[in-house]
């Protein structure tokens, strides 16, 4: 778990996200790095490093909850308060409270997950206490599901469609689907068809289409091709919509770019500069300043992928 303080707080489990779905969002981080039932072949996060469907016990709910009313207190309003972290968010318990409780300190409440342990009842009454649950669905057979998630032996596809179709059926907040798809795996209209067909019986209110834009795991996980998602997204019901790059509305106040809030934006994702000035609410220059500092003590690192420079720092660095 990181000890980044966030900026001008004592709070340790928070982070500001430069969200592509979901604006600007105050991330609430629930599990070790890299905890997940996943190891998908795309994650931005590396490899996972323990493969569970365990489900154990996290930081206290009253101490998030004082982070969260702390960072709410001193920074500025963030469009989502987010449950997600750096692996499986569903992992953590006990979850039915910690929604509840900050489901009581801000709304909107929304959870990333990628949706495996939805199979479980107490996973989905927990999250009926969110606003919007965003969770994965990747592949349409089980050949694909077990190449492009590599999950714990003990999911399948099958399982994890009925537990997504299970929460719709009792959930009354907003669903909202993320498909990413892979160049020359998922991204052709064979698989599309077969996941526009799944996603169908999962009925979610909205549908993401998204593909490699960070560093992935595997180098052999590649983006979706010129405007192919573009293209694809017409065969879903409803019409998926492409996910842009993060726009952060101007108007919203600066986070200081300090070297420890920029350290904890990478620890979680490799970012480009345009990325960090989003996440930041800061001008480039400003990003690139502080980038130099941190690259002369060697606390970050360049990585090149599909022609872009992303910074990233590993895990156990600190400045
Ligand atoms: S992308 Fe999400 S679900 Fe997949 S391995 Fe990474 S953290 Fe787990």
């Amino acid at each position: 778990m990181s000890t980044y303080q966030y900026p001008g707080t004592s709070c340790r489990h928070l982070y500001v996200a430069p969200s592509r779905r979901l604006g600007r969002s105050l991330g609430v981080d629930l599990v070790p790095h890299k905890v997940c039932s996943f190891d998908c072949i795309y994650c931005q996060l590396g490899r996972t490093t323990e493969l569970s469907v365990t489900r154990r016990p996290g930081p206290p709910v009253e101490l998030l909850v004082l982070e969260v009313q702390e960072a709410l207190a001193r920074g500025p309003r963030p469009d989502f308060l987010t449950i997600s972290g750096s692996g499986e968010p569903t992992l953590y318990e006990p979850l039915d409270e910690l929604i509840a409780a900050l489901g009581r300190v801000f709304r909107p409440l929304a959870v990333l997950t990628n949706g495996s342990m939805l199979r479980q009842r107490e996973v989905r009454d927990a999250l009926r206490g969110a606003d919007v649950v965003l969770p994965s669905l990747d592949a349409a057979d089980e050949d694909l599901f077990q190449h492009v998630n590599r999950p714990h032996p003990d999911l399948s596809l099958a399982s994890l469609v009925e537990g997504l179709a299970a929460f719709r059926r009792e959930f009354r907040g907003a669903i909202w689907l993320e498909i990413t798809m892979l160049g020359g795996v998922t991204a052709i209209p064979a698989q599309a068809v077969r996941l526009a067909e799944l996603a169908s019986e999962v009925g979610p209110d909205r549908i993401h289409l998204n593909t490699v834009v960070r560093p992935p795991a595997e180098a052999s996980a590649l983006p979706a091709p010129g405007n192919d998602l573009e293209v694809l997204s017409s065969l879903f019901q409803p019409a998926a919509e492409v996910i842009g790059e993060a726009q952060i509305p101007k108007h919203i106040e600066t986070v200081a770019v300090s070297a420890g809030a920029m350290m904890s934006i990478l620890r979680r994702r490799p970012c480009t500069v345009g990325d960090l000035a989003t996440a930041l609410n800061a001008p480039s220059p400003a990003v690139i300043k502080t980038l130099q500092t941190l690259l002369r003590r060697r606390a970050v690192r360049v990585r090149v992928c599909d022609r872009q420079v992303f910074y990233s720092v590993d895990e156990g660095v600190s400045v």
